[in-house]
């Protein structure tokens, strides 16, 4: 239902949070934030609302400069922690925030539990963790290509990995999603409002395309990996 990223200098966590309640307008049932912290790729999730998570986390903060955040309404599995956002694989070392459905998510499930992968929910998007993961050979643009090649559907995708902590994947593909332009700051949303209070500069990602952003840069190319050009559109109006 709602993506919010950040990549850049400062803590994540508060820009995640803040961002996701700027979304809160949609609607959700639950919402969690991966982190890229000391420990690792670490991530927080609950069910029911913000306040949950802030509560969830103020003992515990994730502390970090890297991070992705999500609140789900729920379409394949009941509002659960487990099922709450983001999702990760077996090996933890990699983590998802999906908007949409991914439509040929129980033939993927089959073949990958048949390869021995174990699955904790009962989502959708639990399956492009575990396909991610084992696409990864060193490059985590080329996994998520090879990835997204494999489904059908809808989705928006915000991933991390603990091996590439210094990079932040965006995948659009009819669900929506924007980058975010900042001085050694960059950002992905599902729409503007989460990202406002920061750049007015954004690229607006078109079905197909994909973001691989970095503190000091932003690459932009299609699924396929072709690279394109993009003008920054320049948001004039306030909230
Ligand atoms: N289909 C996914 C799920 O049920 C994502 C839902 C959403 O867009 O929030 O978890």
């Amino acid at each position: 239902c709602g993506i919010v990223g950040y990549i850049g200098f400062r803590e994540s966590q508060p820009i995640l949070i803040e961002g996701l309640k700027k979304l809160e307008y949609r609607g959700y049932d639950s919402a969690g934030i991966a982190v890229q912290t000391e420990r690792g790729l670490e991530v927080t999730k609950t069910v029911g609302r913000l306040a949950n998570l802030e509560n969830r986390l103020s003992g515990s903060p994730l502390l970090g400069s890297v991070g992705i955040g999500h609140t789900r309404w729920a379409t394949h599995g009941k509002p659960s922690d487990v099922n709450s956002h983001p999702h990760t694989d077996n090996t933890m070392k990699f983590s998802v925030v999906h908007n949409g459905i991914i439509e040929n998510y129980l033939e993927l499930k089959e073949e990958l539990v048949q390869a021995g992968h174990k699955f904790l929910s009962e989502t959708d998007t639990e399956v492009i963790s575990h396909l991610i993961s084992v696409e990864y050979d060193g490059d985590i643009v080329k996994a998520v290509q090879r990835a997204v090649k494999k489904m059908r559907g809808a989705f928006a995708l915000g991933v991390l990995t603990e091996y590439e902590p210094d990079r932040l994947v965006a995948v659009r593909y009819a669900s929506p999603l924007i980058i975010g332009i900042g001085d050694g700051e960059k950002y992905i949303a599902s729409d503007i409002p989460a990202i406002l209070e920061h750049t007015r500069d954004i690229y607006i990602l078109n079905d197909g395309e994909m973001a691989v952003l970095s503190r000091d840069g932003i690459e932009l190319m299609t699924i396929e990996g072709n690279p394109i050009a993009k003008e920054v559109f320049r948001v004039d109006w306030d909230l």
